[in-house]
């Protein structure tokens, strides 16, 4: 099952009078569900020495999530300034930001090294000469190329955008050393919701052997590798969940290993963003229509600016509607938002039980990606999101976007430039 047995059922106690009292839709995230994978993930690795997990902040930047995260020690992976800013906010230091951007401009890199820096990685080795100091830490994002297939949502690393090629890696490092840099790392980021751990293990394999090439050849030793985010979660009933302890056991061979053979192996980092909080969030939104056309529709209170995976990527989230869960006659339904675009559903030819108006839908994890993806096309504000805190009290940690904020943008000192 998508969302586990135990947040639905303490979601479903509270849910009426969480929907009278904050009004739908909203996502809600489970700050229990959320504590005990950090926890899983803190202990699957924590046989290898210095093990860190940069949450990918863009999966779901609220500060009251970031917080919880922190508290397990988490670091924060950030592809932006804003991104930065919200995990300096909430607490995170130096090294624990890995600012993790491409096509990185000017400012971009200022912000980064402001406030005591962060771990710089470079997407590129034109951006080496691009920075204003040299950093003591540096550490590269490499794209092996025809080397790896990648999957669906990333797409295959020969067509990525992303990194340094294998041809460059060394010179990258190279030149690194040239500028004064000390310390080193290397990184990678391929695949996304894979659910085949023996992959990521490819991956970590992949990048130890990079790291092997490139020490040797510089005598230098890596202090980490990252081996990204990816980590995937079983979106529909059938689908079986990602093998967390056998990844890690495959993992701490391969690092041993390094060690035996070189007398040293680097720390192990990664970066999910989707297998840390996405289970652990749904989406609550009312029905308010229904429709019959060609098909059946239910027309329901939210739209894809609250959640537009299944109209971006084609993906599943499991819907199930409050106190019919046990309904055993169900019939085919689109449930849809109100865009003026035929991608705004949230389900197509959907099993689902008969509907009435007020009814609500609960849709599964929408923890990452989710919200955070939102966007006001079609003048569509995004909902607010809650969180159902371990005390079973619920707290608003984003309000809805108000119809002020979406004019927001459109209040500025009149500027123009004229032609004579
Ligand atoms: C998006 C992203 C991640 C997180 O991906 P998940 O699939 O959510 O684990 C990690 N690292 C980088 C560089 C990313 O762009």
């Amino acid at each position: 099952m998508p969302m586990s047995d135990s947040y639905m059922k303490r979601l479903s106690k509270i849910l009426p009078q969480t929907v009278k009292t904050f009004g739908t839709p909203f996502h809600i995230y489970d700050e229990k569900g959320i504590k005990e994978t950090c926890c899983k993930l803190n202990t699957a690795f924590e046989n290898i020495g210095g093990f860190k997990e940069f949450f990918a902040v863009k999966a779901l930047p609220n500060p009251s999530i970031m917080k919880i995260l922190r508290k397990e020690g988490f670091g924060f992976d950030c592809s932006s300034t804003p991104e930065i800013e919200l995990s300096r906010q909430v607490g995170g230091l130096k090294e624990d930001i890995m600012f993790t951007s491409n096509n990185t401009s000017a400012p971009q890199f200022k912000a980064a090294i402001k406030n005591g820096g962060c771990i710089l990685n470079l997407d590129d080795i034109s951006l080496i000469s691009k920075l204003a100091d040299t950093p003591e830490l540096i550490c590269f994002r490499y794209n092996p190329g025809p080397r790896r297939k990648g999957n669906k949502i990333i797409g295959n690393p020969v067509e990525s955008k992303y990194g340094v090629s294998h041809d460059q890696i060394v010179d990258a490092y190279s030149q690194s050393i040239k500028l004064g840099v000390k310390r080193f790392g290397i990184h990678t980021m391929l695949a996304s919701n894979e659910l085949n751990f023996e992959y990521m293990v490819e991956t970590t394999r992949m990048l130890l052997d990079i790291t092997k090439l490139v020490c040797e050849k510089l005598n230098i030793t890596f202090e980490f590798i990252n081996i990204g985010g990816g980590l995937g979660i079983p979106y529909t009933p059938d689908t079986p969940p990602f093998d967390l302890n056998a990844m890690a056991r495959e993992t701490i061979i391969l690092f041993n290993k390094f060690k035996k053979q070189n007398g040293w192996a680097p720390k192990l980092y990664m970066e999910s963003g989707r297998f840390i909080t996405g289970p652990h969030g749904v989406l609550v939104t009312s029905v308010i229509n229904h429709k019959n056309i060609y098909r059946k529709y239910i027309g329901v209170d939210a739209s894809m600016s609250a959640l537009m995976r299944p109209g971006m990527y084609d993906a599943y989230h499991h819907i199930h509607v409050h106190e019919k869960e046990n309904d055993t006659q169900l019939e085919k339904a689109d449930v849809v938002g109100a865009l003026c675009e035929n991608i705004d559903k949230f389900a197509v030819q959907r099993e689902l039980p008969d509907t009435v108006e007020g009814d609500i839908l609960v849709i599964h994890d929408t923890g990452a990606h989710g919200h955070a993806m939102g966007f006001n096309y079609n003048g569509h504000l995004r909902p607010k999101e809650l969180l159902l805190k371990e005390d079973s009290s619920v707290e608003m940690i984003r309000r809805a976007e108000s119809i002020d904020d979406y004019f927001s943008t459109l209040n500025f000192e009149p500027k123009t430039l004229t032609f004579t």
